[in-house]
């Protein structure tokens, strides 16, 4: 039998994302290297956000280019429409929500990701794959959970809290888990206390549990859940013929930075054979620092702990990780096996595990790199004083508020969050909502800062979260001095919220 001729060229295979001249994009990637460090560094004399010029956003309205355009016209084009209206939570004056800041090792740790392009799933051989497992270790250990634990990285607080609950449920949930829930004689309930994130509510409507399976116990008057009243809740519970399956502990609230008595909330799971989840998305990284450890005990026993690394920890978006107790009870949701990725003794999937077995994702990017890159780089120890030296500014903001006739705080400061608010002589509840709102919107307006905005008590309260690597004792001390003198302009008329987005045309 003669070989088949190996024709010279069967097909027009010329097509390629790769350059016909390496050196044009690498002009250009230095120089958006130099662009990019000098926007960083001169973050505190930018403004931190400008409204986008209605012609700029028309120019975002492209139809889908089908034909390539010069990188250094994209980058050009990235300069002008994009670079300037970021409002970048990068910026030592940005305290809205929970947010962080990223830095220059994050950014360029995010560089050789993209560069590698790794699909990191964990059955294979490489090193993006034992990275990842290093990095796991790395986050149980500052969860205080053992090595023996399970974690997964995912994209941040929500999907951890996801992850978590999910374990939780089908840990309750038994044989119920494969036939469905409506299998269940006893339905499960969830407990949380008023104060928890949306995160969690959604979750546990993506779990199939509804709203009516997550119960809300009330805060007290320091924005911590009530024991005795999520005691007899469960009790009541139980009497119903229901099944009290989990209690979602806070360790630091997103409206006030508030802890829950993890302590007391670990002795009631454990006597009510109950998952205890922990949402620390920001709050379980005090951890870090000795002053803040007392605030967290309890949260070692947890089942699981939900928190983010693109917050406290500036690691760049998107970065979160959950860590839970019993690695079984943990796979149990996620692990699904397929002919075709089948691990083997060697070769190329030999890895240490799949990833997928532990959270929703399959194709997953490597953002161990990022979080390996920033912790050697950073050193934990200097995240630990990171966070204290935000709990020292949180503080002495708070000090300043109370020092000030003019200015009331509206929420004790636990940690790093501070709701306060304008309050001159003579205003009645909702004039002065009106006023603190029209405050907010002018400081993000005018590019001074941005603060978010919360009810507490029934009143609109000013919200200072500190999580920011950038910010110094000045722009808090600016901050003061701009909410009091935009508080004393007039305001110019009724401020209506809107309800809910509007698309553009
Ligand atoms: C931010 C936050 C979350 C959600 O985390 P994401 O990373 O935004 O998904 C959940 N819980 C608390 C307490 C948070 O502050």
């Amino acid at each position: 039998m003669t070989a088949r001729p190996i024709p010279a060229h069967p097909v027009s295979d010329r097509v390629t994302l790769d350059p016909a001249d390496w050196g044009l994009p690498g002009r250009v990637g230095h120089q958006m290297l130099d662009d990019m460090m000098a926007w960083m560094r001169t973050l505190p004399d930018q403004p931190v956000w400008r409204p986008m010029p209605d012609t700029v956003r028309a120019a975002l309205r492209e139809p889908l280019p089908l034909e390539p355009q010069a990188l250094e016209q994209v980058y050009r084009e990235f300069q002008e429409r994009i670079l300037p209206y970021t409002g970048s939570n990068a910026h030592p004056r940005f305290w809205g929500w929970v947010m962080g800041n990223g830095s220059v090792e994050g950014m360029l740790a995010a560089m050789l990701e993209a560069g590698l392009n790794l699909n990191n799933g964990g059955t294979t051989n490489t090193s993006g794959a034992w990275l990842e497992l290093q990095v796991l270790d790395w986050c149980k250990a500052m969860a205080g959970f053992p090595r023996s634990a399970s974690a997964a990285l995912v994209s941040g607080g929500s999907m951890a809290n996801f992850v978590a609950l999910a374990a939780a449920r089908e840990a309750a949930a038994g044989d119920a888990a494969d036939h469905g829930l409506h299998t269940l004689e006893q339905p499960l309930v969830f407990y949380c206390s008023s104060e928890t994130h949306m995160s969690v509510h959604k979750g546990l409507r993506l779990l199939g549990l509804g709203r009516a399976g997550l119960r809300i116990i009330p805060a007290n008057r320091i924005y911590r859940m009530d024991l005795e009243a999520l005691e007899a809740r469960i009790r009541q519970d139980r009497a119903a013929g229901l099944r009290p399956a989990a209690v979602v502990g806070n360790a630091g609230t997103v409206n006030t930075g508030a802890f829950d008595d993890l302590e007391g909330l670990a002795a009631i799971c454990r006597r009510e054979g109950m998952w205890f989840h922990v949402d620390g998305a920001f709050g379980a990284l005090a951890a870090l620092s000795p002053r803040f450890q007392p605030m967290l005990r309890g949260m070692a026993e947890a089942d699981s702990v939900a928190f983010d690394l693109h917050k406290w920890l500036h690691t760049p978006y998107e970065a979160g990780c959950v860590v839970v107790r019993n690695p079984e009870a943990h796979r149990k949701p996620f692990a699904e096996g397929a002919d075709y990725l089948a691990p083997f003794e060697r070769g190329y999937v030999a890895g240490p595990g799949h990833f997928a077995d532990f959270a929703p994702e399959l194709s997953r990017g490597f953002r161990a790199l990022r979080v390996w890159l920033g912790f050697k780089a950073h050193g934990v120890r200097t995240y630990a004083r990171l966070i204290e030296q935000n709990v020292d500014q949180a503080r002495e903001l708070a000090m300043m508020v109370l020092e000030d006739d003019e200015l009331e705080l509206l929420a004790p400061v636990s940690l790093n969050i501070v709701c306060f608010r304008y309050r001159p002589a003579g205003l009645d509840e909702a004039s002065l909502d009106a006023l603190n709102q029209e405050i907010m919107l002018r400081l993000q307006e005018e590019g001074v800062a941005v603060m978010s905005s919360t009810t507490l008590g029934g009143r609109f309260a000013l919200r200072v979260a500190v999580t920011n690597h950038r910010s110094r004792w000045e722009d808090f001390a600016a901050l003061v001095v701009a909410v009091k003198e935009q508080g004393a302009r007039p305001l110019p008329g009724p401020i209506s919220r809107i309800a809910s987005r509007r698309v553009p045309e």
